[in-house]
């Protein structure tokens, strides 16, 4: 259970930190935009059980998975729903988090996705997870595994409205921006 709880709380941090990352670095990442296709959610079956990759060090459940039909193969397609409006380029947190499924998908049902879909308010983009993705996600997964590892870790912001609002606040010593 421990360990499940330590794999939960890594997919949190990775998530946590691409979007830190990821809105700050948009037009240097190369990540794809996507492209708008038509979707028929009749077909999307919801997924209630997290994916677990032991050999990632990842678990995650994706909104949706969609069955799709390619070269005479059934593959899954995980779906993540944003309930905002799309916007002009989306998120590198949130592709980001929807190659993470893609991988958990490719590990645990042993395919691999050709890519995957953000469905927002207004647009379904389907975010194809080429190799550079696929890698860009292991390397976000390894370097939370290694910050969760390390003794001591500096502060990487200059907001104290982040350390107001921190559970961490008080054991983070005199690194915190408020006390
Ligand atoms: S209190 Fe510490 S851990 Fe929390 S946001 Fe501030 S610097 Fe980061």
């Amino acid at each position: 259970m421990a360990y499940l709880w330590g794999l939960i709380l890594l997919v949190i941090g990775v998530g946590c930190w691409l979007l830190w990352a990821g809105r700050a670095k948009w037009r240097t990442t190369g990540l794809p935009s996507g492209e708008v296709v038509y979707s028929d959610t009749d077909q999307w079956e919801e997924q209630e059980k997290p994916l677990v990759s032991r050999r990632y060090g990842l678990v995650g459940r994706p909104d949706y998975l969609v069955r799709i039909l390619e070269k005479g193969e059934t593959i899954p397609v995980p779906v993540e729903v944003k309930s905002r409006r799309r916007p002009a380029e989306p998120y590198a947190s949130h592709i980001l988090q929807l190659a993470t499924y893609c991988l958990l998908v490719e590990d645990v049902m042993k395919v691999r996705p050709p890519y995957g879909l953000l469905r927002y308010a207004d647009a379904t983009l389907r975010i194809p997870f080429s190799d550079d993705l696929r890698a860009q996600v292991l390397t976000a997964a390894e370097s939370i595994r290694a910050a969760r590892k390390a003794n001591d870790l500096a502060r990487d912001h200059q907001d104290p409205t982040r350390c107001r609002n921190c559970g961490y606040r008080r054991a983070c010593g005199p690194e915190a921006l408020f006390s």
